[in-house]
């Protein structure tokens, strides 16, 4: 067990973009007291202002994080930098036709992270995540791993809670990852599903459920349409990926190594490399450590290149 001394609790947090998704990861880490200090930058001073405000006003009854709006020096020193700048999805519209705008945002982003960046590992939100993940990593160049983006983090908890609500059991005893694409390309690994350490399949053979390839496909496609049910509901989606970049938060400010599905750039996994997409991955305080390639069924492994195909050629043609 790693210890965490005194100095450790002194963490300091930058949200780039306080739009919902910053805005409510500010709030999930303000309440989760996972950092001391959080300062949030947008280009939009009215509305950073009001929602650090917001925040504030909660602290004297829950939590004692400092939480200010700042300009973009004030990331010096981070030990995180979390981006989520950038427009978000329009009903109707995949998260790869909104590369073009958010590229440009990021690279407005890249520009004054590089400019007044000291240290510490920066987690990329912003869509299409895989494609801003990749250019932040050439234009910043820092070592692979401490760029990198939440990718399928949210699919995974999603696709949990779809298999959970099918299987009439809870989340915290099902594993089960998404890998690929953070969009429509992406794998769901279902040779790897398991139900309290039983394979999905005999979990279902246990308690006499069908599972075949028809509730495969229907779970699949609950899975990926979700994004989209939310956003035709209410215009975004704010609260799930805020609580995953919190967890992922926990991983590297408090030195509590775990694994997730997060987007990172490849080398030679599967025999890929040069382009961002998600992985299994150990998170530590630097990032991602390693990606985990074990091995996939032939099925899966086909999906898998062409989703890095699919992401392959978005990078290639952005400058
Ligand atoms: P939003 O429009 O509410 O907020 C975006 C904010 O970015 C705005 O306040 C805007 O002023 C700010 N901004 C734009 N350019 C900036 C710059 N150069 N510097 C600083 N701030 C800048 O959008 P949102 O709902 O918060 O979504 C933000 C992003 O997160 C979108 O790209 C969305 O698609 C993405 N998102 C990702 C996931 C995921 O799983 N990765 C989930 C949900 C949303």
């Amino acid at each position: 067990m790693l210890s965490i001394t005194s100095s450790e609790y002194n963490r300091k947090v930058s949200i780039v973009g306080a739009g919902y998704v910053g805005a409510s990861i500010a709030y999930a880490l303000m309440i989760k007291e996972l950092t001391r200090e959080i300062v949030m930058i947008d280009i939009n001073k009215k509305t950073v202002d009001a929602e650090v405000m917001d925040i504030r006003h909660g602290i004297p009854y829950m939590g004692s994080t400092i939480i200010y709006n700042g300009e973009y020096h004030d990331i010096n020193d981070s030990d995180l930098i979390i981006v989520t700048a950038g427009r978000n999805r329009r009903s109707g519209e995949e998260r790869l036709d909104m590369a073009a705008d958010n590229i440009r945002i990021a690279r407005n982003v890249a520009i004054k992270i590089e400019k007044y960046y000291t240290k510490g590992v920066i987690l990329l939100v912003s869509n299409p995540v895989d494609v801003i993940t990749y250019k932040m990593n050439e234009w910043l160049g820092l070592p692979n791993g401490m760029i990198f983006g939440t990718g399928c983090i949210l699919d995974s908890s999603r696709f949990v809670n779809v298999l959970a609500d099918y299987l009439k059991i809870g989340t915290d005893v099902i594993n089960a990852q998404i890998i690929g694409e953070h969009g429509a390309s992406q794998v769901p690994l279902w040779s790897k599903v398991t139900v309290a350490g039983i394979p999905l399949i005999e979990y279902c053979d246990a308690i006499e459920l069908p599972f075949s390839g028809v509730e495969k496909h229907k779970i699949e496609s609950v899975v990926l349409n979700r994004g989209t049910e939310i956003i035709e509901g209410k215009g975004k989606t704010h609260y799930g990926i805020a609580t995953c970049v919190c967890y992922l938060a926990d991983a590297i400010l408090n030195k509590r190594p775990t694994i997730a599905s997060v987007t990172s750039v490849l080398d030679g996994e599967y025999g890929i490399y040069d382009v961002s997409l998600s992985l299994p991955s150990i998170i530590n305080y630097q990032g991602v450590e390693r990606r985990l390639a074990d091995r996939l069924n032939d099925y899966e492994l086909t999906k898998l290149k062409e989703s890095s195909k699919q992401l392959e050629s978005i990078c290639q043609k952005s400058s």
